[in-house]
């Protein structure tokens, strides 16, 4: 029943910081998989698609 020290919205999963990802990242994660890293790290042009492998993004 105490506050969490140091958490801003506490329970709710953050998404994927990849832009073009619909899936959660697991807590203290950005992304949800290093696929995602590793694409928004290399400053891709293309970030209009998914293609983690994860159901959110398997979109066809
Ligand atoms: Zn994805
Ligand atoms: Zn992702």
């Amino acid at each position: 029943m105490a506050a969490t020290p140091g958490s801003i919205g506490a329970g709710a999963p953050a998404k994927c910081a990849h832009s073009a990802c619909n899936c959660a990242a697991p807590k203290g994660q950005r992304f949800c998989s290093e696929y995602c890293e590793k694409l928004s790290r290399s400053g891709s042009a293309a970030h209009t698609d998914c293609d983690c492998g994860h159901p959110p993004c398997k979109k066809r």
